[in-house]
């Protein structure tokens, strides 16, 4: 399968376009558990080049990839390459982004734990310099 066939690589549906400054091209989001959940999870896709800004989640969150070819990387660490069947175990406050490759399509699904502890706080954007020279 390539990395690039996204209709390959979706097990729920896109959601809709998903508007935040929090993001630096186009996603899409689909919460599959009713608002308020103590555990939420949405699936969430990324368009090729599309980022999020460094976050970090008060309670932590797992991430698992089901689709495309992207990145994760920790504040002060190399970016780990991900794909489908990878999970990233975040830890609660740990400085972070997560996002598609140049030339592909990323789908993950995003499971916010220990969501009582608060709500994730965003900082500034991923730099070209830190995005750029990834594969
Ligand atoms: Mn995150």
């Amino acid at each position: 399968m390539s990395s690039n066939d996204l209709s390959n690589s979706v097990i729920s549906p896109l959601g809709d376009r998903f508007k935040s400054d929090n993001f630096n091209g186009t996603v899409w989001l689909n919460m599959l558990t009713p608002f308020g959940t103590a555990c939420p999870i949405g699936n969430v896709t990324f368009e090729p080049g599309c980022r999020n800004n460094w976050h970090k989640h008060a309670g932590g969150q797992i991430l698992l990839v089901t689709g495309g070819r992207g990145y994760y990387q920790e504040w002060g660490k190399p970016a780990r390459e991900l794909h489908a069947g990878d999970v990233v175990n975040i830890p609660a406050d740990v400085k972070h982004w997560h996002g598609a490759a140049k030339d592909s399509w990323f789908v993950h699904l995003a499971i916010e734990v220990n969501s009582e502890k608060g709500p994730a706080t965003w900082l500034e954007p991923v730099s070209d310099e830190a995005y750029n020279p990834l594969k």
